[in-house]
C-alpha cells in the first residue's frame, strides 16, 4: 500500500514562556537555592497587637523603640499608585546603591561571573563589582554619549551565560543625556542576563519611564531613587520594579530592616506632597536651561553638553585648576577628568537661583 499522507499525530511541545520565575531561577547563583531567609519579628506577625514582647525592643516608647516594617508596605503602596506598578513587584532598598549590589550578589557567581557597563557612566556598577568579585566589561558609549548596541550585544554573546547582569544608566551619570529609547529597548530584548535601567534622573527627563514594559520583559529591572527630584538623598531610599519574582528573591537576601523607620515615614511623606516635588523639578529645570545658557558662553568652557538630569556635564580643559580654584571659593563641583580619559571635565549640579549666580560668577572670574 503506498504510503498516505503524512499526518501530525502529536502537536510539538509546547515551549513554556519564561516567566520572571524561570528566568529568575535560571540566573540564581545555585547555593540560594536552599537558602531558608531570616525571618524578623515583624515578618512573623503581622496583625495589631496590645503588647509586644517579640522582638526584644526596649518597652518605653520613644518614637523610635520599634523596629520598622520589614517589606516597606506603606511606602510601596504610595509608589505602586505613583508608578502603575503592583506592590509585589517594587522593592525598596536602602538607596538604589543597596538594589545594586543585590542584585549582583543575587546572580553573580564571584569569579565567574561578568557585569557590562558602558562608560562613562554612574561610579557603583564597578565598585560593587569588585566588591562581589565579578569581571567587569566595559562597552563605551558610541557617538553623543548613546549606547553602541551592536558592540554591547556581541561583546554578550561572547561571554555567554557569565554576562549576568548589563547597566544602562538613562539619564547616564556623569553624562546627563538620556538614551534613545529604540536602544534601550534593543538591549534589553537583545541580552540574556537581566538588564537594570537605572532611572535615577529621570524625574528631570521629558522622556518617559520604563517600567510600562516590566509584563513584557521579565529580565527587565527598573531602578529609581528618592535621593534626586524628591529630595530624600539623607534618607535613603531606592526604589527597584521588576518582575514579583525578582522581587522575592531580592527580598529573601536583604538585610531584615533594610529601610529605617524614619526614612520610611520620610518617603511616605514626601510622596503625599507629589505637587512640592513637581514644582521643585520645574524651578530646577529653569535653572538648568540657564546655566546652560551661561555656561555656552564662557572662553574656558569647549562644550557643554545637553542635559536629560539636574546636572550639567561641561569639557573643561583646565578642569583641575578650575577645581581647586572653585573649592577656594567655597564651591564644590565634581571633577570628572578621570572619567574620560584625562581629558577636563566638571560636572555641575544645579543648585538654587542663588548659588547658581554664585557658581556663574566664580567661572567667570576664571574663564
Ligand atoms: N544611580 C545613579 C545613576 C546615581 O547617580 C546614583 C547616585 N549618585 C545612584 C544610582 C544611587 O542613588 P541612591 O542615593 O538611591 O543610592
Amino acid at each position: 500500500m503506498p504510503p498516505g499522507p503524512l499526518t501530525i499525530l502529536q502537536m510539538p511541545e509546547a515551549i513554556p514562556a519564561a516567566t520572571g520565575e524561570d528566568l529568575i531561577l535560571s540566573l540564581l547563583r545555585p547555593h540560594l537555592l536552599s537558602l531558608k531567609p531570616y525571618s524578623s519579628a515583624r515578618s512573623e506577625f503581622d496583625g495589631r497587637a496590645e503588647v509586644y514582647l517579640d522582638a526584644n525592643e526596649n518597652p518605653f516608647e520613644g518614637g523610635y523603640n520599634r523596629y520598622p516594617d520589614p517589606l516597606q508596605r506603606d511606602l510601596k503602596t504610595a509608589l505602586s499608585g505613583i508608578h502603575g506598578v503592583d506592590v509585589e513587584s517594587i522593592f525598596v532598598g536602602n538607596g538604589s546603591d543597596e538594589a545594586i549590589d543585590l542584585l549582583m550578589r543575587l546572580i553573580g557567581r564571584p569569579g565567574r561571573d561578568c557585569i557590562l557597563q558602558m562608560p562613562p557612566t554612574y561610579g557603583m556598577y564597578k565598585v560593587s563589582a569588585a566588591i562581589n568579585n565579578l569581571a567587569l566589561v566595559d562597552v563605551p558609549l558610541g557617538a553623543d554619549f548613546q549606547p553602541d548596541v551592536r558592540q554591547v550585544l556581541a561583546k554578550a554573546s561572547e561571554l555567554g551565560e557569565q554576562a549576568k547582569l548589563l547597566f544602562v544608566c538613562t539619564p547616564n551619570n556623569p553624562t546627563g543625556n538620556d538614551f534613545k529609547r529604540d536602544h534601550v529597548l534593543s538591549l534589553i530584548e537583545g541580552f540574556d542576563g537581566l538588564v537594570v535601567v537605572d532611572q535615577a534622573y529621570s524625574d528631570f527627563s521629558s522622556a518617559p519611564s520604563y517600567v510600562d514594559l516590566l509584563s513584557d520583559h521579565p529580565n527587565l529591572v527598573v531602578l529609581q531613587t528618592l535621593s534626586k527630584a524628591y529630595g530624600l538623598a539623607s534618607a535613603r531610599l531606592g526604589v527597584a520594579f521588576a518582575s514579583t519574582a525578582i522581587v522575592r528573591w531580592l527580598n529573601a537576601i536583604k538585610p531584615p530592616y533594610n529601610v529605617s523607620g524614619p526614612s520610611q515615614a520620610a518617603g511616605l511623606e514626601v510622596l503625599r506632597d507629589e505637587a512640592r516635588t513637581r514644582l521643585q523639578i520645574k524651578d530646577i529645570l529653569t535653572e538648568r536651561t540657564r546655566l546652560e545658557a551661561e555656561l555656552n558662553s564662557f572662553e574656558g568652557i569647549e562644550q557643554v553638553y545637553p542635559s536629560d538630569s539636574n546636572f550639567v556635564l561641561c569639557r573643561v580643559p583646565r578642569a583641575d585648576t578650575w577645581y581647586a580654584a572653585l573649592v577656594g571659593q567655597g564651591i564644590v563641583v565634581r571633577n570628572q577628568t578621570s572619567k574620560f580619559e584625562g581629558v577636563g571635565h566638571l560636572r555641575f549640579t544645579v543648585g538654587t537661583a542663588e548659588e547658581n549666580v554664585r557658581l556663574l560668577e566664580a567661572l567667570r572670574a576664571l574663564s
